[in-house]
C-alpha cells in the first residue's frame, strides 16, 4: 500500500502511475519486456519519482504496481521493493532536469544490437530520417551517438559509467547496456515513448543492414 507524503498531490501520483502502467502494458504487448524484465518511471518533483515495483509482469500493470522512491532510489511510504535498476532512473532525474519519464526495455533488437556494438562502445546513427524523432535533431545529416556500456549486476558501476559519459560533456539521448537493453527518456511520457520507439526502429535498421551486406 502506497502512502503519499503530504507534499505529493494524490492526483499527480495517480496520473503518473497510470501513465507508467499504460506505457508498460503497451510496450509489453510489443514483446519488449520479456519475463517481467524492464522498468519504467516518471518524475513526481525534484525529490521523488514514481517507479515500477520489482518483479511484476509488465503486461498486467495497474496503479497499485507503481511506488514512490526518493532520488537515491529508496522506497518512500511503502514496503514494496522498487525495480533493481531504479538507481539508473533516479540518476537521470538528478542529472537531467528536463527528464520527466524514463523507459527501460529489453527487446530482442535492443539486446542483439547492444552485443554487436559493445566492442565499439557506441552506436553511430547517421543518414536516417527517423533520427529527427529525437528531440534536438532536425536533419538526417546529423550524427546521433548512443553509448553501449558494459553490463554489471553492481548498480554503482553502471551509475559511474553514465556519470563519466555526462561528465565528459558528451550529449546523451539514450544508452544501451551490453547484452541487456536500452534506457531512453524524455520531457514527458509521450516524448520518452517516441525516443524509445525511434531507437528501436533505428537499431533494427542497423541490424538489417549488416545482415544484408554480410
Ligand atoms: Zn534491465
Amino acid at each position: 500500500m502506497q502512502e503519499l507524503p503530504s507534499s505529493v498531490d494524490p492526483a499527480r501520483f495517480a496520473l503518473c502511475a497510470d501513465a507508467i502502467a499504460d506505457a508498460a502494458r503497451e510496450l509489453s504487448a510489443l514483446g519488449w519486456t520479456p519475463a517481467t524484465s524492464s522498468n519504467f518511471s516518471m518524475r513526481i518533483d525534484d525529490e521523488l519519482a514514481a517507479v515500477t515495483i520489482s518483479g511484476r509482469d509488465k503486461g498486467k500493470l495497474g496503479r497499485e504496481d507503481i511506488m514512490l522512491v526518493d532520488m537515491a532510489g529508496h522506497p518512500v511510504g511503502t514496503r514494496a521493493r522498487p525495480s533493481a535498476e531504479t538507481e539508473l532512473h533516479t540518476q537521470l532525474y538528478r542529472r537531467m532536469p528536463a527528464a520527466q519519464a524514463v523507459l527501460h526495455t529489453h527487446s530482442r533488437t535492443q539486446s542483439v544490437a547492444s552485443r554487436l556494438f559493445a566492442r565499439a562502445g557506441r552506436v553511430v546513427l547517421e543518414g536516417w530520417e527517423l533520427q529527427k524523432a529525437i528531440t534536438g535533431y532536425t536533419t538526417h545529416e546529423s550524427v546521433l551517438e548512443i553509448p553501449v556500456f558494459p553490463n554489471t549486476q553492481h548498480m554503482p558501476e553502471l551509475v559511474a559509467q553514465v556519470d563519466a559519459w555526462l561528465d565528459a560533456g558528451k550529449p546523451l539521448h539514450a544508452y544501451l547496456i551490453d547484452g541487456h537493453g536500452i534506457y531512453a527518456w524524455g520531457a514527458d511520457m509521450a516524448q520518452a515513448r517516441r525516443h524509445l520507439e525511434a531507437l528501436e526502429f533505428l537499431l533494427g535498421c542497423e541490424l538489417d543492414l549488416r545482415r544484408l551486406s554480410a
